[in-house]
């Protein structure tokens, strides 16, 4: 194989240049991000971001083609779902109606693809992880059992993470919060079809105007300087509450694995 050194690439190629050659790294990157819209939604590799955003209770590997990230599915913040007596254990906020369940540790995988692309057949999310966040737990959408869409009393029950636990005491987020993004542009995760999703805003502070119906765009981000199909959470508060549901809708590209 050739030794490549110095390359000017047309700006064209650029997507496909990292695509290729995804283990070279620029130095100089310009730190100034100025969103922009494309069609560069293919080829981006995600693994670097993935490698340096995810907290350290997540576990990394990588293959050929793929990035698998396990984690026990706590959060490192505080819930009452901790439970008294708990160290990150905090008292329920004034109307929370606490659920029967609590914070236990799980055993997580998720895979996601390394280069994430548009599906031609985009697939449903449903009740279940859809993807994880950056300390772990995982990311649902906006059902509840049933696969029915979650209800003012559900989120009533919802800590300052706009998360609860379900069955089996699987602490998860729903919503924007306290402590993963809200009214910024945050970088929440990855979804289980390697896209990446933000909070309300994109990184010039601007609320992004044009969402697909799965709740994305292209563009860059202050992670990715190429632009990149990426999700944001809602900008609109559901029922009314203090919370922005994270996903609605279906995955753009097509989704790993995520087992328990
Ligand atoms: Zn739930
Ligand atoms: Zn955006």
């Amino acid at each position: 194989m050739n030794k490549l050194k110095k390359v000017i690439i047309p700006a064209s190629f650029i997507a496909l240049s990292i695509a290729l050659y995804s283990c070279s790294k620029s130095s100089t990157e310009d730190t100034t991000v100025t969103p922009s819209t494309g069609t560069a939604t293919t080829g981006v590799s995600i693994t670097s971001v993935v490698k340096s955003k995810y907290m350290s209770a997540v576990t990394i590997s990588t293959s050929d083609n793929s990035i698998t990230l396990k984690s026990n599915g706590t959060p490192d913040h505080v819930s009452p779902y901790w439970g008294t007596g708990a160290a990150l254990y905090e008292t329920p906020y004034t109307g929370q109606n606490l659920n029967p369940g609590k914070i236990a540790t799980q055993n997580y995988s998720m895979t996601l693809p390394t280069n994430p692309t548009e599906a031609s057949t985009k697939e449903a999310t449903v009740l279940g992880p859809i993807g994880m966040a950056l300390n772990g737990v995982p990311i649902y959408n906006d059902r509840e059992g049933g696969n029915v869409p979650v209800d003012s009393g559900v989120l009533s029950a919802f800590d300052r993470a706009g998360a609860h636990p379900g069955p089996s005491n699987t602490y998860h987020y729903h919503c924007t919060g306290d402590f993963t993004g809200n009214d910024n542009a945050n970088l929440i995760g990855f979804l289980r079809d390697g896209f990446p999703i933000y909070a309300r805003k994109d990184a010039d502070g601007t609320y992004p105007s044009n969402l697909d119906a799965n709740g994305g765009h292209v563009g860059t981000t202050a992670d990715f300087s190429t632009p990149i199909y990426h999700y944001h959470a809602s900008n609109t508060a559901y029922l009314g509450s203090r919370f922005y549901l994270l996903k609605t809708g279906s995955y753009f590209g097509t989704k790993g694995t995520f087992t328990n």
